[in-house]
């Protein structure tokens, strides 16, 4: 009878990366419909254009925040 070993691995961690959000404020056409949706990524800048607040997404606020992004009326947001 043969025998094999079985040798269980950990699984490897993945490092996750930090969503990114940006706004162009060339595209921007101030419609509010980030600031609206996710306050918590999209506020007013000074030039009455949106803009994200600090570029971090925090995890909670991904998916709204890619949303957003797919709405944005001038593709002015990226997020990476
Ligand atoms: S959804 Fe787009 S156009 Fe509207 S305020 Fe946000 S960045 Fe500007």
């Amino acid at each position: 009878m043969k025998t094999r070993a079985v040798f269980i691995l950990p699984l490897g961690q993945k490092e996750e990366k930090p969503v990114k959000a940006a706004v162009d404020p060339g595209l921007c056409i101030s419609c509010g419909l980030c600031v609206s949706s996710v306050p918590t990524v999209f506020s007013w800048g000074d030039d009455d254009k949106a803009q994200a607040i600090t570029g971090d997404v925090p995890q909670a606020d991904e998916h709204e925040t890619k949303v957003a992004a797919d709405n944005c009326p001038t593709e002015a947001i990226s997020v990476e």
